[in-house]
């Protein structure tokens, strides 16, 4: 079993920030001394480092992320914009796989447990290509936020995605997985919904969830939308088919009520059906509306996909060689 026998992986923490003044230098601090921790302990090799992604922060996170990468240890990919987290993350794996064996994408927030770390490298070390961070419980969340994403789940699994549930882009990537991701160019990017199905040996890791450090979320209920509407959009052509069978549920139901009205007027009766004539055509109405919003919603996606437009634009990478410092 050669997958077995692997050698110390060179590490990257990427870490995509968005307006994150408040806690990036804490974040730093703590990452480092994570860092040298596992180091002494040989668990990764020099070299290992943690990458900052700026995504087009309008505060001060990039004057102190360029504060930071003074240290040898840290370095900086800047975009050009606020491109979301998603191709926040891309946009730093991309760049660390270059240089890295294994890449780990986490908050800058310090929710997420950074203990856990030991944790994804044994099972790299194990032979996993893949790791999934799952968070042990959702206590830290309001009542709302844990039934939407219950839900948000179930949905996704009925949709058929093969989403890890509790699991949100607290995860490894090995080298081998990175390159095949790159591969992948869909501009609508759900790297929850994609990583499970390029295939891979892969894990899970439990951590737990705290509250965050500093500062306030930076996920607004629209960016959520966005990215849950993504999530089943980019993933499943499943409501178009649903559309399918709904269409002809409709047109079964208007066979059938040709045939009774045609009996009746036959018949003699025909009585004055208003309300039967309003909530047929209102139903119909209601169907056919929705059904062309969900076919429009996949429209849009081919649209943007037929354009082929970069995910994301780097504006500067700071980086500082180590034997600058002595
Ligand atoms: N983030 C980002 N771009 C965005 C929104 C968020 O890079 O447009 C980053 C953010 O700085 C943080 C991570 O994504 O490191 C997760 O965001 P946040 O902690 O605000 O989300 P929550 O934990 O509340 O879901
Ligand atoms: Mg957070």
């Amino acid at each position: 079993m050669s997958e077995t026998m692997r050698e110390i992986p060179i590490l990257y923490l990427v870490v995509p920030c968005y307006n994150e003044e408040e806690v990036v230098e804490k974040t730093a601090a703590v990452m480092r001394e994570k860092l040298e921790r596992l180091e002494r302990e040989n668990k990764i090799r020099t070299g290992s480092r943690i990458m900052f992604v700026n995504d087009g922060s309008k505060d001060d996170t990039l004057r102190l992320l360029h504060g930071i990468a003074r240290d040898s240890r840290f370095s900086v990919v800047s975009l050009a914009g606020n491109y979301g987290h998603q191709s926040a993350i891309l946009a730093g794996m991309m760049t660390a796989k270059k240089y890295a064996d294994v890449v780990v994408t986490i908050d800058a927030d310090l929710q997420q447990d950074i203990e856990a770390l030991d944790l994804f490298l044994e099972k790299y070390m194990a032979g996993c290509e893949v790791v999934y961070g799952v968070r042990n419980d959702r206590h830290s969340d309001g009542v709302f936020k844990k039934a939407t994403a219950t839900a948000y789940y179930n949905l996704m699994h009925l949709l058929g995605s093969r989403v890890i549930t509790n699991h949100a882009d607290y995860r490894l990537l090995s080298k081998k997985a990175l390159d095949a991701l790159s591969e992948y160019q869909e501009t609508n990017l759900f790297l929850r919904g994609l990583i499970p199905t390029m295939g891979f040996s892969s894990d899970v890791v439990y951590f737990d969830v705290k509250a965050r450090e500093a500062g306030h979320s930076k996920y607004t209920l629209s960016k959520m939308l966005t990215l849950a509407m993504d999530g089943i959009t980019s993933m499943s052509v499943r409501p178009l088919r649903l559309i399918g069978g709904l269409g002809f549920l409709v047109f079964l139901f208007s066979m059938v009520m040709c045939v009774i009205s045609l009996v009746d007027w036959a018949m003699g009766n025909n009585v004055p059906g208003y309300t039967t004539t309003l909530l047929v055509s209102l139903l119909i109405g209601g169907i056919t509306l929705l059904s062309l919003g969900i076919i429009g919603e996949y429209i849009g996606k081919i649209y943007m996909e037929t354009k082929h437009r970069p995910r994301y634009i780097i504006d500067t990478v700071v980086w500082r060689e180590a034997e600058e410092e002595k």
